[in-house]
């Protein structure tokens, strides 16, 4: 084993050795179908676990344990310094396993050590803890009516939020924990209980974390995670009757038919959807800072990132200088496993998705667009894709309209600014962008006409829980994050009082 390369834990190698079943009720349960689902290392291509594929049978078990959970108020009617600190004690608990987690998540998603560790486990910890907070700081308002009758009646009103009840929670394979906790945590603070199904590809850390919940004192029913496929698993859980909210983080296309759905049964709908990100980079921006910046805002993750930047505008001037300086900094990047703390680019989540990103690769190489590729990875069976830079592909290139969601990113020179923002704008996707200069009054202009839920300034990717996130345009609807979280997860209740 060379000195960068990550030992693993006992206690992940039993973790998965375990048959994995369904948390449901506060404790593990048998799925009622027979077939099981392979969890694959994409580091090497081999199977290291096996979980349930959960049927409508088990999910309708699972759903009906949080509904018991929901209306025996025993989360709700709790007094909320007393839900906050259980949910404090479940990050104190999530942080004392940091280690596992991090390495059952470099294992199932592929991503590297130093990723899980920074950002599944450190900023979830964080965004765990900041959520944790929101449980005391929830208020309504006091309003003054003006209703003229009977006579001489005078009113007093205020509003109260109220636990919105079941949340069903759909999780997709990026971010498997941090994504996961975005939707557990917010339920959970506000009062309500959840069914959270993760993603088919990397369903372990979730399964980790409903034990640790338990073991913090989350009432049993108040917290389930079933596993299984999208169609049947996850399309059961959203339809269920009982379900009154549905948070879903995945691509644009699945979100519309979750939406299409719940529009049935009115059920509440918050949708994070995919996302085809621009950056704009003006002629007076520090290319130091650039290549910096978007290396990462593009890379992280293998460019697995909802909020990646994958098409980047540069001013004629800098485009030049900028091409050499990210095809130097793209063929400098090491790709390699995740468990290896020394490589910057390791495998994509699955084979399809290794397949999927090389067929957008293949047509623009058709199309005669300029392909700058850095190291192509170990060939041992791992799911690698050379990070690539594909430049001044033709804008109809199915690669510069549609999420490649993949270490792929275009380079497109354009004459000036005003091209620059009419090409960014010129998708069907408003997620994030990025401005880039050092012009004050270029930065406001161009982060107010951006058409993006999250518009960064000399950076890119970077987010915050106290920052709203969310779509714009076929991106999404309803925000994430920020003081106002909870709100998604309540309903706002008013109270007439005649006196
Ligand atoms: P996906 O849409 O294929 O799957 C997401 C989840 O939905 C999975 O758990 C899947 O099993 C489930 N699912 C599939 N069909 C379903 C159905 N009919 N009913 C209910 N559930 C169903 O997405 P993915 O490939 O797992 O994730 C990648 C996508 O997620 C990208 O488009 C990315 O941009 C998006 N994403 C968005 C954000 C954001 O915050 N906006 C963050 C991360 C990822």
């Amino acid at each position: 084993m060379s000195a960068t390369q990550v030992e693993i834990l006992e206690s992940v190698s039993r973790f998965l050795q375990r048959s994995h079943g369904l948390y449901i009720d506060g404790r593990w349960q048998e799925s009622t179908a027979a077939g099981r689902m392979a969890v694959w290392n994409p580091a090497d291509g081999r199977q290291i676990a096996s979980v349930a594929d959960a049927s409508a049978d088990d999910v309708n078990r699972a759903v009906n344990s949080a509904r018991h959970a929901f209306e025996s108020r025993i989360w709700a009617d709790m007094l909320p310094a007393i839900r906050e600190r259980v949910l404090l004690r479940f990050a104190d608990l999530v942080e004392q396993h940091a280690e596992e987690l991090a390495q059952l998540e470099t294992l199932e998603q592929g991503k590297s050590i130093a990723i899980s560790r920074a950002f599944e486990l450190g900023c979830t910890l964080n965004w765990m803890r900041y959520t944790a907070g929101l449980t005391t700081k929830i208020s309504g308002r006091t309003l003054e009516l003006s209703i003229p009758m009977p006579e001489g009646a005078r009113y007093q009103a205020w509003t109260r939020k109220e636990p919105t009840g079941v949340v069903a929670g759909i999780v997709p394979w990026n971010f498997p924990l941090m994504i996961g906790m975005w939707k557990v945590m917010p339920a959970l603070a506000a009062g309500c209980v959840i069914v959270i199904k993760p993603s088919e590809t990397t369903p372990l850390t979730l399964l980790r974390v409903a034990e640790l919940a338990s073991e913090a004192g989350v009432p049993d029913g108040v917290f389930n995670v079933v596993t299984g496929q999208g169609s049947t698993c996850g399309a059961a859980l959203v339809n269920h009757p009982a379900v009154a909210k549905v948070s879903f983080t995945g691509s644009t296309q699945t979100g519309k038919q979750i939406a299409r759905s719940a529009a049935d049964r009115l059920t509440r709908v918050t949708l994070e959807l995919g996302g085809k990100n621009p950056a704009l980079v003006l002629k007076d921006a520090d290319p130091v800072l650039v290549v910096e910046g978007l290396m990462t805002g593009s890379f992280l993750n293998q460019g697995q990132v909802c909020a990646a930047s994958s098409r980047i505008y540069i001013e004629a001037p800098l485009f030049d200088r900028l091409t050499a300086d990210f095809e130097q900094a793209v063929k400098s990047l090491k790709v390699g496993p995740g468990l290896d703390a020394s490589a910057h680019i390791n495998p994509v989540v699955s084979l399809a998705h290794q397949h999927k990103i090389g067929a957008f690769i293949d047509e623009a190489r058709a199309s005669g667009a300029t392909l700058l590729s850095g190291d192509a990875g170990p060939g041992n069976g791992g799911f690698y894709v050379a990070p690539t830079l594909v430049v001044n592909p033709d804008a109809g290139l199915r690669l510069v309209r549609e999420e490649v969601f993949g270490p792929v990113i275009n380079l497109v020179r354009v004459a000036d600014a005003a091209e620059g923002l009419r090409l960014a704008n010129d998708t069907e996707y408003g997620l994030t962008a990025s401005v880039w200069t050092q012009n004050l009054g270029q930065a406001l202009d161009y982060s107010a006409r951006l058409q993006a839920g999250t518009v960064w300034i000399n950076s890119h990717t970077l987010i915050d829980a106290n920052l709203p996130f969310g779509g714009m345009k076929q991106s999404g609807t309803g925000r994430d994050f920020g003081p106002d979280w909870l709100d998604g997860y309540c309903e706002e209740k008013s109270v007439c009082v005649r006196y």
